[in-house]
Formats: structure tokens, sequence, C-alpha cells
């Protein structure tokens, strides 16, 4: 896995990709939230569930189902609250929370994301795997954690930055332009 903070950036940047009017608060927070929940299969592994179990880590909470679901689940209340397209919502939910499995198939440890479970259990990569893979819970403090974070700084966090900045220049040239 990725840590949970650089999945949670993720899907904060992604907010970007809905119209002005539609980034309220709480979809930040949802966004944020989201592009974690797949990563509360950690519970499974503290019950000693098997990591290739499609109940185990990056199993069914980390598939293309799971994601589907959760899009329905934050996006169609959403649709109401913010009086817009439930169908929009659910999908940009689906894209938050699908982005942490796409990321975990981007790290180079532990086993693949069973992105079709429950329908086939294989675990997929993606060829290309240039994040470091987080350890497991206080595995993380330690001398493997800092190269764990300053991988992630490189491939997650400083683009989802530049990415941020981009908007915020567009935003104030936008501005200046009216
Ligand atoms: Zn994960």
């Amino acid at each position: 896995m990725a840590t949970i903070f650089s999945h949670a950036v993720v899907g904060c940047t992604m907010v970007g990709l809905l119209p002005s009017k539609l980034r309220a608060k709480s979809i930040y927070f949802f966004a944020g939230l989201s592009a974690i929940l797949p990563d509360f299969d950690y519970l499974g592994y503290v019950r000693q569930i098997p990591y290739s179990s499609v109940w185990g880590h990056r199993g069914i909470t980390h598939s293309l189902l799971f994601a589907a679901i959760t899009g329905i689940v934050l996006g169609v209340p959403h649709g109401f609250w913010l009086k817009a397209s439930a169908v929009r919502l659910s999908v940009f939910f689906f894209l938050t929370t699908i982005s942490h499995g796409i990321i975990d198939a981007c790290t180079n440890g532990g086993l693949g994301v069973a992105f079709y479970a429950p329908y086939n259990t294989l675990r997929y990569f993606f060829p290309w795997r240039p994040i470091q893979v987080s350890p497991m819970g206080l595995g993380f403090f330690s001398e493997r954690g800092l190269v764990v974070l300053i991988s992630e700084l490189y491939w997650i966090l400083l683009p989802c930055a530049a990415i941020a900045l981009v908007r915020v220049a567009l935003n104030w040239k936008r501005k200046n332009q009216n």
C-alpha cells in the first residue's frame, strides 16, 4: 500500500475534476475519505484474514465493484444536497475510490490488487511500479518508512502539488480577466 495520507491527497486533488460550484467542503472530505476507504481491509489483516484471501488486504475493497458501490453511496446523497447530477457525482466518487487501487498497483511490493473481485480474484500490478510499498502498521515508523515517504513525495505528493498550483494560477488568471 501507499500511505493513507498520500491516497487522501490524491482524492482531494481530484476534486479539481468537478466544476467549482460543486467543490463543497464535504466533497473534499468524502473525496479524501473514499480514497483511503479501501485500506480499511487492514482490519482483516489484524484479525489474521490471509492477505491472499478475497477479504484480505488489496482484495474486494480494492475492486472496481467496491469503487462502484462507494461511488453510488456517496454520489447519490451529494447529488441531492448540492442539487447536482447524482450520476456525475457517483462517477466522481468511483474515480476517487478506484484511484486507491491504481496507486497500489504501481507499488513495488506485497500482492497485487484484486480489481475484478469477486468475479476474478487474481491480483494485478501495472508493469510500471515506481512507488515504494509502505510497511503495514507500526513498521512504517522506521528507516523504511522514510524511503516510502520520499518515494511518495516524488511520485504522488509533488505532482498533486503541481496540479493544485496550476489550478490556483488558472483561477487567478480567470478572475483577473473578468
Ligand atoms: Zn490499499
